[in-house]
């Protein structure tokens, strides 16, 4: 071991996880605090014991990345499965293929549209005087027109973001892309895959070195040991007390479902109709093709989003002025603190994939181990955000 004292990680999700592990491997002991009773974050797994199914207890993960090297740490940990997700919607009581591309173009304007023909329509549909779209509500009018909008992302990002889209950032919907084929597939990175034995799985063995020890249900407030450093995956906000204010959050309550067989053919059904109280319903056994045959019963989802309120599992940072506003309050005293570094998701308050959040958390351990070699103290932030 080097050094005296060690080194805390708050929180066992990926991030907080991977620079445990990065630190245990330059030879730094780490105590990782997490305070719920289960590791793994937000992408915890379990077997359900009614249906046997691996259930993600927070809502669907589906690992999608192009980073070579975040690819080849995960495969260190456990066996990634090839699983290409894909969304189906339902909007005014039809069926639909999302991420919107030529099939769902084409059913949806009852059409038989070739590529160059679906564009130059959609071009024709598209608000062409938004040149630089604003917000959300902006940058889907530019990109794809009103009918398209308002069946597809009005009412749904309505539901989930509790906001007018025009309220809300650009970045959110850009994260969809439109395809004029009929390319299916939810997300277009070269690696996309699913854990065999879940996402607990991998992160237990992440944490499995003789220099990690992991303590659940311990929150970092009843720790008396003195750290060389920590690193805070928690809320940033509650690093400081809330004392810029509480930072707002969506929260997901899930419904469940569970009947025999296949309740609707596929992982993930969106409900973009307004009038539906829920965003989507994702069914688990199929995010696991390999096992679902063996499998009589099934259980899903009813997803409800909601603002989270100061008990409830913070899941989406929600982006808006005011809260741009007080998170620079926070990343300016951060800037001011001395021995902490925020990470993740909640500690950045970022809309973080788990491939991003992998990325991080291994370029921060592996800066911050240079760093305590030449005994320099590692900064509050590694990422982009400024004093
Ligand atoms: N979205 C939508 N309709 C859909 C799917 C997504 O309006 O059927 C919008 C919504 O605002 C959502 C955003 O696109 O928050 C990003 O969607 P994504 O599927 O990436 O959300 P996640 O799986 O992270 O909840």
């Amino acid at each position: 071991m080097r050094g005296e004292e060690r080194i805390c990680c708050v929180g066992a999700g990926l991030s907080g996880a991977v620079i445990a592990r990065v630190l245990a491997e330059h030879g730094y002991a780490v105590l990782v605090a997490e305070a719920r009773g289960h590791i793994a974050g937000n992408c915890h797994t379990e077997r359900d014991p009614a249906t046997g199914v691996m259930v993600h207890r927070y809502g669907p993960h589906i690992f999608h990345t192009d980073n070579e090297k975040v690819w080849r740490f995960i495969c260190r940990f456990g066996d990634m499965r090839p699983y290409v997700h894909r969304v189906k919607a339902i909007a005014g009581g039809r069926v639909y293929s999302l991420p919107i591309n030529l099939h769902t173009i084409n059913q949806f304007f009852d059409t038989c549209m070739s590529p160059k023909e679906a564009r130059a329509f959609l071009q024709s549909q598209a608000r062409s005087e938004i040149s630089t779209p604003r917000n959300f509500e902006e940058q889907a009018l530019a990109l794809i027109g009103e009918r398209l909008y308002v069946a597809f992302f009005r009412g749904y990002t309505k539901k989930q973001w509790g906001r007018e889209p025009s309220t809300l950032p650009a970045s959110v919907l850009k994260r969809l892309p439109v395809r004029f084929n009929y390319e299916d597939s939810y997300f277009d990175h070269r690696y996309q895959a699913i854990p065999a034995e879940g996402y607990t799985n991998i992160v237990a063995r992440i944490l499995d070195h003789p220099l990690i020890e992991l303590r659940c249900n311990c929150s970092f407030e009843e720790l008396t040991e003195t750290f060389r450093h920590v690193f805070w995956s928690g809320p940033i906000d509650r690093w400081f007390g809330e004392r810029a204010g509480r930072l707002a959050y969506r929260t997901l309550d899930f419904e469940r479902i569970e009947t025999d067989g296949d309740f609707q053919g596929t992982a993930v059904m969106n409900y973009c109709d307004e009038t539906v109280p829920f965003t989507r319903i994702s069914e688990h056994k199929h995010f696991m093709p390999w096992e679902k045959e063996h499998l009589p019963r099934t259980v899903a989802f009813r997803e409800y989003a909601r603002e989270a309120g100061p008990s409830d599992i913070p899941f989406y940072p929600v982006r808006l002025a005011e809260e741009e506003r007080q998170l620079a309050a926070y990343v300016s005293l951060a800037w001011q603190s001395k021995g902490v570094t925020f990470v993740g998701r909640l500690g950045t308050y970022r809309y973080l994939d788990m491939d991003q959040a992998i990325a991080e958390a291994l370029a921060v351990g592996e800066a911050a181990a240079e760093q305590f070699a030449a005994s320099i103290e590692p900064p509050p932030f590694f990422h982009d955000r400024k004093p």
